[in-house]
């Protein structure tokens, strides 16, 4: 279907080579050198605390990144949120991915185990009736699968309960064919946001110490944990100090976004120092009246569940999404129709979602041009 070259402008936004100002809009865009130095700069925290990085893939869900990320950004593998993500992902060539996340259903299980053919493969599980299925599924299937016993520790989402009901359910991932206990998911889901940098502490430092008493007790019950998964951006660097996780889960940190930017400036604390990487490149198409523009980047190509896109030119503000238009507030008069602007989007996952490409500049120039490979597979 794709033209042989792509033509720009209908199969891709870009050609490699091409200056930024020739890129079509809405366009998904990576600074290629903010995004390197995100890289290098968890690569190096990791090393230098002695954890492992499991980077998240849910994030940007591309093949490209996840592979820079286990090659040149110090992580062992990747985590999935979902069964269709990882499949994409190995089909792609990656070879080690933690599902961090409860699945349901015979069938899928069954693609679960399939996988694990081809890559190795764990998955996370909060009830029996999941590890059964997951055991049938990988007898049948002829393979292990990796199980990580999830607790809730604050988030109040998936998880058993810390202590006694995890040291059950790791009994019986121990007891049962096909499987591998492997230790314990342990994310703390909504602590990542909180603004206030004395609650955010108070919510992990609550978050370790149910870990750890869960840890002691699977100890004591003769069960070891080889990985203890955990930490997104907004906790890794305070995790890394209470010493309950082994393997950090974060995601948003190779891209950022408005909403962490926020979280930042209120706790005056920049997670590990990671800055924006991830822009919606957007042109103004129309200039209807004085002190309004309006532009090419609106719901369909950008999330806007965690705030509107920010405007890093003083004096203009994003201040309303519909399907396809942006309203920028102009007051000043400073755009003029086809000036682009690079907005900071507010939520870096599901914004990529929306997009079938990453544009990757250095320099003004497209260097490469990336797909979002498991776009839309949310199965
Ligand atoms: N781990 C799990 C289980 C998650 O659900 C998420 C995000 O929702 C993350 C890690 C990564 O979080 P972040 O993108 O804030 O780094
Ligand atoms: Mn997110």
């Amino acid at each position: 279907m794709f033209q042989d070259p792509p033509d720009p402008g209908y199969d891709v936004p870009a050609r490699i080579g091409d200056p930024l100002s020739k890129v079509f809009t809405p366009a998904l865009v990576i600074d290629l050198d903010a995004f390197d130095r995100n890289l290098m700069r968890m690569k190096r925290f990791v090393a230098a605390r002695g954890l492992r990085l499991r980077a998240h893939a849910k994030t940007h869900k591309s093949a490209d990144i996840a592979k820079l990320q286990i090659e040149s950004g110090g992580a062992v593998g990747i985590c999935s949120q979902k069964v269709s993500e990882a499949e994409a992902l190995v089909r792609a060539g990656i070879t080690d991915v933690l599902v961090s996340n409860q699945i349901w259903g015979e069938a899928r299980a069954a693609r679960l185990a399939r996988l694990a053919e081809h890559a190795k493969v764990q998955v996370c599980v909060d009830d029996p009736a999941q590890v059964a299925q997951i055991s049938a599924a990988a007898v049948a299937a002829g393979v292990e699968i990796g199980l990580l016993v999830e607790i809730d520790c604050g988030a109040r989402r998936c998880g058993v309960q810390p202590g006694s009901e995890a040291v059950t359910l790791a009994r019986l991932v121990d007891a049962s064919d096909g499987l591998r206990f492997n230790g314990l998911q342990a994310y703390q889901g909504s602590l990542q946001h909180i603004a206030c940098a004395e609650e955010r502490r108070v919510a992990a430092r609550s978050a370790a110490k149910a870990t750890k008493t869960t840890i002691t007790a699977l100890r004591e019950a003769g069960l070891s944990c080889e990985t203890i998964g955990g930490a997104g951006t907004g906790s890794f660097v305070l995790d890394a100090d209470l010493g309950a996780v082994n393997e950090l889960q974060c995601g948003s940190y190779i891209f950022m976004d408005a909403d962490y930017d926020r979280v930042s400036e209120a706790s005056g604390e920049r997670p590990g120092g990671m800055e924006n990487a991830l822009f919606v490149l957007t042109e103004v198409m129309s200039r209807p009246v004085p002190g309004r523009a309006i532009c090419d980047a609106g719901l369909k190509a950008l999330a806007v569940d965690s705030g509107l896109p920010r405007i890093d030119v003083p004096g203009l503000r994003y201040t309303g999404a519909s399907d396809e238009h942006g309203t920028i507030e102009d007051p000043e008069e400073k755009l003029a129709l086809g000036n682009r602007l690079m907005l900071v989007p507010g939520h870096c996952d599901p914004t990529c979602n929306l997009h079938d490409f990453y544009i990757g500049v250095r320099d003004g120039r497209v260097e490469t041009i990336w797909p979002v490979t498991a776009r839309g597979k949310l199965f």
